[in-house]
């Protein structure tokens, strides 16, 4: 798998987020520990060193789970510490806002943050794809608003309605999925998404949307493996957007092994 000049700074990026806010929260935790000590002294023996023994656990928990995210960025593969699985599944699901907050003290933007999440996240899923069981049931999953706005036709249930006039990316999308033998799905919405997954039951999911709908899509999904790709919105959100098909075969050629 190649490594591109993108994905290593956002991997970079997102390992500054992870050092960062491993480092304020056992800043924080050792305040915790040093602010009150007085206070503690004072406590009775037994609850003065529960609380120590609190701080210095969660302080452990840390620094293994920290430290297990930066191998993970790094290798862009889980690593071989226990639970590594889980503990990324945990980051994902859980630490985002907190990498989006300890970015804008850096002066990175939301945005920012949110592409170097979903970097580190396709390379984690493509490095599962192509060493582990490569997935069978890959769902095409597209957000509403890449559909030509004044086309008629009835999409969002039935893709297969589509014209395929070529005054949209639905046209070359059916076409790639008909090749690669991929379900392919429109959405107007995250309920409507989180439907069609359960009805297709994907292996492997391609979604493609805007950076807040991504991003919390591969939250909710996860474990469930998600190779995200944003669209590109010349005519601003929500309207005409477009992305390039293009990118979207060349994932599926890699998975599929076709070259
Ligand atoms: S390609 Fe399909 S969805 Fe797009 S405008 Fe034509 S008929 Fe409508």
């Amino acid at each position: 798998m190649q490594v591109h000049v993108s994905d290593k700074k956002e991997s970079l990026v997102f390992l500054l987020l992870i050092v960062l806010t491993a480092l304020l929260i056992l800043a924080f935790l050792l305040s915790a520990y040093l602010i009150p000590m007085k206070g503690l002294n004072a406590l009775p023996h037994f609850v003065k060193w529960t609380l120590v023994a609190i701080l210095g656990l969660t302080g452990m928990f840390v620094i293994i789970t920290f430290s297990s995210l930066s191998w993970v960025v790094i290798a862009g593969r889980d690593s071989p510490v226990p639970f590594s699985r889980f503990l990324r599944t945990i980051a994902i699901r859980y630490f985002l806002p907190i990498f989006i907050a300890v970015g804008k003290l850096i002066g990175l933007s939301k945005q920012q943050v949110q592409h170097a999440f979903v970097g580190v996240n396709n390379r984690l899923v493509l490095h599962q794809c192509l060493n582990g069981k490569r997935p069978e049931r890959i769902l095409l999953l597209m957000p509403h608003c890449l559909q030509y706005s004044e086309c008629p036709v009835k999409i969002t249930y039935r893709v297969e309605n589509c014209k395929r006039c070529g005054k949209c990316v639905i046209k070359d999308l059916l076409e790639i999925s008909e090749k690669y033998g991929t379900a392919l799905r429109v959405a107007t919405g995250g309920t409507i998404a989180r439907r069609i997954v359960i009805e297709t039951k994907p292996e492997l999911i391609i979604a493609v949307a805007c950076e807040r709908d991504l991003t919390s899509g591969i939250q909710d999904t996860t474990p469930l493996p998600v190779y995200g790709i944003f669209n590109r919105r010349p005519h601003g959100p929500c309207f005409n957007t477009q992305v390039d098909v293009k990118e979207i075969e060349a994932i599926l050629k890699e998975i599929r092994g076709k070259g």
